[in-house]
């Protein structure tokens, strides 16, 4: 994965950790591997157009976002009470700015409404009503919760009643949508944007919009977006302590990320996405897949699901 010559640009993408077992049939992973390469596809685009890192991870997560197959956005997760409670940060590498909203209702995109609070607020985290309220202030698109419901989410949620669980160990239960990115000015972005978890207690928040904890990004370090068990990546803060190992330590990203998600988490926890400021690409997983992407200006480009990787159709 690690590219010989370093690349202009360089990007990576996921719909979560926790994927459909390995044993699925072609047939069913197919609309996710297309779904993910399309949206590297939007992703290579910008980037060889000039566009910003944060432009772009904003653009290729608003993307995923709008793909029910992703617990993001329109293919949001139910809480126990049968709604939608969605959390999403985007960082900017470059001026350390971010916007970040947690249990929101009615924002159609997330990630936009974060994009709109990194460039124009003082206030960088917003939840709840007040988050839904920011939307309309500054004319992101709302929409009713309803607008979030699905059948198949909605089938995960009775499922996950019936057996009396929060989905942490359901094959599906993370699907967590994120986005980092390198762009040829050598900055660097981060974007992640969730419905959380099946049947979660109302009012709960993950670590998504945590910056630091499920999103960070710091030029000269690297962005991180990660996947998985929430309250494990809180209480790890794993997307800074991978800067902070490189920082501190000295470390390559590569061992820091490996370090922390397949030696200090648990198994079965989730995973991360990161590029450092050099291009360089991981995505470590201690689940049993994690659907996933990358490309770069080498003009490499890869999707996945689990251990084997495929090269992506340009011409989807
Ligand atoms: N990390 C998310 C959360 O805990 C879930 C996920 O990654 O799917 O809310």
């Amino acid at each position: 994965m690690e590219a010989q010559r370093q690349p202009e640009w360089a990007f990576a993408i996921h719909g979560g950790a926790g994927a459909i077992p390995r044993t699925a049939s072609s047939a069913a992973a197919a609309p996710y591997l297309d779904g993910l390469s399309r949206t590297a596809a939007l992703g290579r685009k910008m980037l060889r157009d000039g566009a910003s890192a944060l432009e772009t991870a904003e653009a290729v997560v608003v993307e995923l976002e709008n793909n029910q197959l992703f617990n993001a956005g329109a293919g949001a997760v139910y809480t126990a009470d049968a709604t939608h409670e969605m959390d999403a940060a985007i960082m900017d590498g470059d001026t350390g700015r971010y916007g970040a909203v947690a249990g929101c209702k009615r924002v159609r995109n997330p990630v936009r409404l974060c994009r709109v609070i990194l460039d124009t607020r003082t206030h960088m985290f917003f939840a709840g009503e007040g988050a839904d309220k920011l939307a309309e202030t500054h004319g992101v698109s709302v929409v009713d919760n309803s607008y979030f419901n699905t059948e198949h989410r909605l089938r995960a949620l009775r499922d996950a009643q019936h057996n009396s669980r929060v989905s942490l160990d359901h094959d599906e239960g993370y699907g967590t949508v994120g986005a980092v990115v390198r762009d040829c000015n050598h900055n660097l972005a981060a974007a992640t944007s969730t419905g959380g978890m099946t049947n979660k207690i109302p009012g709960r928040v993950g670590d998504s919009p945590l910056i630091g904890a499920g999103t960070y990004a710091r030029n000269g370090l690297a962005a991180v977006s990660a996947t998985g068990k929430g309250e494990a990546f809180m209480r790890a803060l794993v997307a800074y302590d991978i800067c902070a190992r490189m920082k501190y330590a000295g470390e390559p990203l590569r061992d820091a990320a490996d370090q922390i998600i397949m030696n200090e988490m648990e198994t079965g926890d989730g995973g991360i996405i990161a590029v450092d400021a050099n291009g360089t690409i991981v995505m470590p997983y201690n689940t049993g897949g994690m659907y996933r992407a990358a490309a770069d200006s080498t003009g490499m480009g890869m999707v996945a699901i689990w251990e084997e990787t495929y090269p992506i159709d340009w011409k989807l």
